[in-house]
């Protein structure tokens, strides 16, 4: 019996013309580590970002001419724009002034509930979401009191609170994080938070490292949230070029087989029957066809006798070895060549694989 996600049904809002929540794809999100204000520099990246599939885009606004700089960006761009918030409530009122689709806050430190209220009016005035962003690292020392720590209670409690207060103002168009470096504690914090309201969910693990750290964290914690229905948007957090946090993004949502988007690759470790540099023959088609949107499988493997049958569900793929490469589809030889041939008989196939569909 093949695995099937539940994905739990949340609240639909809107994010400029990206739906989430309810039945809606589950959104993949980035955020731009240029200076805001350095209109050209941001545009630049987003457009990076745009051509990976990063379907929503987050800025820091530190200061007016950041929130400024939102108005000639989104001119120059096509995804909706986040602008996110720290401390300062006015500059939230200016980005929403100048055309964000969103509002990051996190309003355990934008300050007094009338600053927050003057936050929501704004989001109202412009009909404008807003992601509550509850942190691990900055939760409300009252409940780092109560809780006698930054525990998983402490932060489901921000979270409510947060939910309490904008209903207070009468406002529900809203997304929640509850996020946390901690693997186990996020996703601990989300199945609680989840049980607890059906707002949508941008769910994430902050903080998470470098590429091979903050893949591995990323794929465990959004993965096993996902896994279990819970999530709406998502962002992985890389200390690296925000293109890779989109890449792995979808790389997450293709292994659980929640969305498709470009090449997925199947190749083996290869092993003892394997004459071929499986390594580097890999490498290079990797990097051949990451600019690919239309979804396909290809399989990469190590050796003639068990590569097609070990590879089956791939739409096309090779192997090789002992001279001879070979062409597969669903597991079936349809293909003889020169070894040397293998790189470029896979890219062709790719080719035509995209011009029937
Ligand atoms: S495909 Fe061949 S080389 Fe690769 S792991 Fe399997 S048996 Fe070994």
């Amino acid at each position: 019996m093949s695995f099937k996600i539940n994905r739990k049904i949340t609240r639909q809002i809107h994010v400029g013309t990206v739906k989430i929540g309810g039945n809606a794809p589950i959104a993949v999100q980035s955020m731009t580590n240029t200076h805001t204000q350095d209109i050209a520099a941001t545009v630049a990246q987003i457009h990076r970002l745009e051509a990976a599939g990063c379907e929503i885009i987050r800025v820091a606004v530190p200061d007016d001419e950041a929130a400024a700089a939102i108005s000639a960006i989104k001119k120059k761009i096509s995804i909706p724009v986040i602008a996110d918030i720290h401390f300062d409530y006015k500059l939230a009122i200016s980005a929403a002034e100048s055309g964000a689709d969103g509002l990051r806050i996190n309003p355990g430190n934008i300050g007094g509930k009338n600053k927050i209220k003057a936050v929501v009016d704004a989001a109202k005035t412009n009909d404008i979401p807003i992601r509550i962003g509850v942190n691990a690292g900055s939760l409300e020392k009252d409940l780092i009191k109560k809780h006698g720590g930054v525990t998983v209670n402490a932060l489901v409690e921000s979270a409510l609170k947060q939910i309490d207060l904008m209903a207070s103002f009468n406002f529900s168009n809203i997304k929640l994080a509850i996020k946390s470096a901690n693997v186990p504690q996020s996703i601990d914090a989300y199945r609680q938070l989840s049980a607890k309201t059906d707002f949508p969910l941008h769910v994430g693990i902050t903080e998470a490292g470098g590429l091979f750290s903050g893949i591995v964290k990323s794929a465990v914690g959004i993965g096993m949230l996902l896994s279990e229905g819970i999530g709406d948007t998502l962002r992985v957090s890389l200390t690296r070029d925000p293109t890779e946090e989109v890449r792995v993004g979808f790389e997450i949502l293709k292994a659980l087989g929640i969305r498709q988007r470009g090449v997925e690759i199947i190749s083996c470790p290869t092993c003892g029957r394997c004459n071929i540099n499986l390594f580097e023959i890999a490498e290079t088609i990797e990097k051949k066809l990451l600019t690919k949107t239309k979804p396909i499988k290809i399989a990469i493997m190590g050796c003639v006798v068990n590569g097609p049958g070990e590879a089956k569900e791939a739409d096309v793929g090779i192997a090789g070895g002992d001279g001879t490469g070979i062409l597969f589809k669903k597991g079936q030889v349809v293909k003889k060549f020169p070894q040397e041939q293998l790189v470029s008989e896979l890219l062709k196939a790719v080719d035509e694989f995209e011009d029937k569909k």
